[in-house]
């Protein structure tokens, strides 16, 4: 245990007035605040160990600025612009533009710059709307700091943090600027982002020497280092640019781009393809030119119109919204994406490996019970509600020092806070404590803390599982308090105090079975002890090793979170296990299980079990154990490790520092937003903002859909482009008329592109889709099933465009008609197909499948008004060579689209039956998924 008080000034080293080589923030005085005493620092700042006064700290806020680094610069909107050029479909689209430039065909020049134009504006605004995305996520993680103001702990963003201001740090903090400590219990710091080095650097209050290189100031705290043990309090001394970390700030620059591994893939796809269709486009220009003998001009223009419609050029854009609108939508229900793979592993998950105090359970926590050596109590009141007493059951009548002195440690031995403000009462710190707070409150002595100084302290850590205080109490006795885990807390006491005060020999087995019973009704129990001390004792977790005397037992309730327990059952329906892991007693963890509906919560495996397990056994235990107890952070790890070589695809929470390398692990990392350490959160790849196991599960369905809209986006998207293509193709092969001409293939593309395909961004959640197992991680996206439907709507487009070219021809229209009724009807054909690829796994024919979403609606009214224009504005016949459609033609025309519709369907639901009845494992890999 180290000092809790400032050690002073008296072992000062260093020079006053030196000039250090480096740029250090100095106090007035020129001397750098490393090398300044805890008071002078303080003197320097004007502050003091309570803190600034909210209204200095807003005056420092306007002088210095807030506490950010200097943003790095954005490429500029017209750079942006301009990028969207930059695509090989656009250079073959410009050099076509020039050729019909110097052809004199200046009305297809006009078209196909167009269509470059309205391609590059498409693109230009997806990717604002994903930059939007990913800066939106960058703000709702926006760094906090626990600030003292006016002697009141609070907790603010980072950004509002003045020189002057007093902080509170702990392990697993991110330092939000550089300060000088003026406290500093255990503490550690990672200053590898500075200084390169790896190993944790000891801290203490000591000034340095002023000259002494970055990674020698002991005395001072940098901002976004990383407190990796212990607890601290420093007085801030930079902020902002004006930090170490400020002036490297330039090499600091984490934009993360809006991709996943399945959105690279497509992307590398459309790439391939896009140079595979120009390779035949080229062919078959050179085949149509010198065998079929087409003039040059037009089929020049007509094979620039194919490469444009069978090019899939926008879909890489659309999937990106498609994330970007899956990324919002689970921000919306408290998931945010920290990396955005995680969405596709989201999707695919089968273990969810979870905490249980305040994922599972509220963390609201109340003493309940308690328990002496001679009597039990019940402590009534609200939660943290003041009003409740703590009442005895047997008839000691009250004549028991022990629960006196349980209240009086429960208090010392205790870093929380009651804070009681107009608008009602909250809590600061740990909620356990709180309760403890509240306990000794319904005991009518909570006053009695004021007057306890603290002396020294060892803070809990999960490896010891207690937390010791010595203190001086208000008579002038000097006591070592601790509190803890019962197991914990029992080896330490060779003595437990009997009603009258005095010590007796402990009743090991009296304690465990009043631990165990409290334990089995799902309550935290802490064993509480003390003992006589001196003021000038340091003891440690090494050598606090026993003598002290057991004052009793605390039963905490902290009831189950109602959606927890449904979200548990709806993550069992979708086919993924849920499993507890807990610090907590065994008995405990077992009974808030049971609760909360996990399968088989009486089957539970303390750390203990699992250290004894070798690496094969613990695979097997860990597949058919849901309940973990007295687990520590390693334990975490080694879970995660087994449960993926059985195969599983892992989700894993954790909050503090230690959680890291699991969270890191794990295919899904999971850490607390309001409980979580920085460390945590950082190598998380979702941060939840309520630390509630319901959110986990909407973000596993939120996962489920983002990935299935990416496959409706694909699925859509090929079949209709490979459609448009075939229709030209098959015209320039078999030497047909043409159906339509080459400017009107690219007023399809230009008309349907960036409406049509976007629409699927932004498709609800199916129903129903918690119910089916998960997909396999390694499920490829282009499966068999969608390369036949390619084919399969390939075939319908060639036949409906065909169909109604011959059919108006066979009435006698003329062939700019029949070409006006064959555009229409490709439009109407994607269309219907939109509404098709909606529902992959449900008939189509229901209202809640054609209400469809806003999106939808606008992409249809945006393209039928379309159509209109260039159906029947003369401005648009004069362009493209349209004529007048009449009222018949087009009922014929939303024919054919109802009759595709019709084949569509039948063949899904044909499929759908047939892999139903192979069972499930086969309908994992058929059907559309
Ligand atoms: P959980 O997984 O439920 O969050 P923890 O690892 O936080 O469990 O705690 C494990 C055990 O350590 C608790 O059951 C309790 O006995 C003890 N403990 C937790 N917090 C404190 C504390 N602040 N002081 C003393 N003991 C604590
Ligand atoms: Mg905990």
């Amino acid at each position: 245990m180290e000092d809790v008080q400032d050690p002073g000034a008296a072992g000062r080293a260093g020079p006053q007035g030196a000039t250090p080589s480096n740029g250090a923030p100095r106090a007035p005085g020129g001397v750098p605040f490393h090398a300044l005493s805890c008071e002078e620092a303080l003197a320097a700042l004007a502050s003091s160990r309570q803190g600034l006064s909210q209204a200095e700290a807003a005056a420092r806020l306007r002088r210095h600025g807030p506490n950010v680094l200097p943003e790095r610069r954005r490429a500029g909107p017209v750079r942006r612009f301009l990028r969207q050029f930059n695509n090989l479909l656009i250079y073959v689209l410009l050099v076509a533009a020039a050729i019909t430039a110097g052809l004199d065909h200046w009305i297809d020049t006009g078209v196909i710059l167009a269509v470059v134009l309205v391609n590059a504006l498409v693109g230009f605004m997806q990717e604002g709307r994903a930059e939007a995305a990913i800066s939106a996520l960058q703000r709702m993680l926006a760094p906090q700091a626990t600030v003292l103001r006016e002697g009141k702990r609070l907790r603010i963003p980072a950004a509002e943090l003045v020189p002057g201001d007093v902080i509170l740090v702990e392990a697993g903090d991110r330092a939000p600027a550089d300060a000088r400590l003026i406290e500093a219990v255990r503490l550690k710091a990672q200053e590898a982002i500075l200084t390169g080095e790896s190993v944790p650097v000891d801290k203490s209050t000591e000034p340095a020497a002023a000259d002494a290189p970055l990674g020698e100031r002991r005395s001072m705290l940098f901002s976004g280092t990383l407190v990796v043990a212990g607890q601290g309090r420093a007085v801030v001394a930079a902020t902002g640019a004006a930090t170490e970390i400020g002036r490297i700030s330039g090499m600091l620059s984490n934009v993360e781009e809006l991709t996943t591994p399945l959105l690279r893939k497509m992307d590398a796809f459309a790439r391939w393809i896009t140079a595979l269709i120009l390779l035949g486009a080229a062919i078959l220009l050179v085949y149509g030119h010198f065998v079929r003998r087409h003039p040059f001009e037009e089929l020049f223009l007509t094979v620039v119109g194919l490469s444009v419609a069978a090019i899939p050029e926008g879909l890489p854009a659309v999937l990106t919204i498609t994330l970007a609108v899956g990324v919002r939508k689970m921000a919306e229900r408290h998931a945010i994406v920290r990396r955005l793979p995680a969405i596709e592993t989201l999707g695919a998950l089968t273990v969810i490996c979870t905490d249980k105090t305040g994922t599972l359970t509220r963390n609201e926590m109340m003493v309940a019970e308690a328990a002496t050596s001679a009597e039990r109590y019940e402590v009534t009141g609200e939660g943290y509600l003041p009003g409740g007493e703590i009442r005895p059951l047997g008839e000691t009548n009250g004549e028991d020092a022990a629960i006196a002195a349980l209240v009086e440690a429960a208090m010392a031995c205790n870093d929380g806070a009651l804070v009681d403000r107009p608008e009602g009462r909250t809590i600061a710190g740990d909620p356990m404590e709180a309760a403890l707070l509240v306990l000794a409150e319904r005991a009518g002595r909570l006053q009695e803390r004021s007057g306890i100084a603290r002396l020294a302290l060892i803070p809990f850590d999960a490896a010891h599982r207690y937390m010791a205080t010595l203190d001086r109490m208000p008579d002038g006795a000097v006591r070592l308090h601790a509190k803890g885990a019962p197991e914990a807390i029992l080896a330490l006491c060779d003595g437990e105090m009997a009603p009258d005060g005095r010590p007796r020999p402990l009743r090991a087995e009296f304690w465990q079975a009043e631990t165990e019973r409290m334990a089995a009704q799902g309550m935290r129990v802490i064993a509480i002890a003390r003992r006589e001390a001196s003021a000038d004792e340091r003891p440690t977790p090494e050598t606090l090793t026993g003598g002290l005397t057991l004052l009793g037992l605390a039963g905490l309730i902290d009831p189950p979170r109602a959606e927890a327990i449904a979200a548990v059952a709806e993550c069992r329906q979708a086919g993924i296990r849920v499993k507890m892991i807990t610090g907590d007693h065994p008995a405990t963890a077992s009974a808030i299980a049971a609760m909360i509906g996990i399968e088989a919560p009486e089957r539970v495996l303390t750390g203990r079990d699992l250290d004894r397990l070798d690496d094969a056994m613990l695979i097997e235990e860990a597949r058919l154990t849901n309940v973990f107890a007295r687990t520590t952070p390693e334990h975490k790890l080694r879970l995660v490790i087994a449960l993926q070589q059985a195969g599983e695809i892992v989700a894993m929470t954790g909050d503090g520092v230690n959680d890291a390398p699991a969270l890191k692990r794990a295919d899904a990392g999971i850490a607390m937003g309001v409980a979580g350490s920085d460390a945590a959160k950082e190598v998380a790849d979702l941060v939840l903002t309520d630390d509630n196991f319901a959110s986990i599960a909407a973000a596993v369905r939120e996962g489920r859909t983002v990935f299935e809209n990416i496959r409706k986006v694909i699925s859509w998207t090929l079949p209709t482009n490979a459609g448009e293509a075939a229709v030209v193709v098959v015209a320039l092969l078999a030497g047909l008329a043409a159906p339509l001409s080459a400017l009107q293939i690219l007023w399809v593309n230009l008309a349907t592109a960036g409406t049509l395909g976007i629409a699927l961004a932004f498709e609800r959640t199916e129903p129903g889709i918690m119910r089916r197992p998960p997909r396999a991680a390694d499920a490829p996206v282009l499966d068999r099933t969608l390369v036949w439907h390619v084919i399969f709507v390939s075939v319908l487009f060639v036949a409906g465009a065909y169909g109604m070219f011959n059919y108006a021809m066979g009435r006698g229209h003329s062939v700019e008609l029949a070409r006006t009724l064959c555009v229409n009807t490709l439009i109407v054909l994607e269309v219907f197909h939109l509404f098709f690829i909606r529902n992959f796994h449900l008939t189509s024919l229901t209202w809640e499948a054609v209400r469809g979403t806003k999106a939808v609606w606008i992409a249809v009214v945006v393209v039928v008004g379309a159509q209109m224009l260039f159906t029947y504005a003369p401005f648009m016949q004069a362009v493209f060579a349209t004529r007048p459609v009449s009222l018949i033609d087009g009922a014929v025309v939303i024919g054919v689209g109802l009759a595709f519709f019709a084949v569509v369907e039948v063949e899904k639901q044909l499929r759908l039956r047939l892999s139903n009845g192979a069972g499930p494992a086969a309908r994992r890999g058929r059907g559309y998924r």
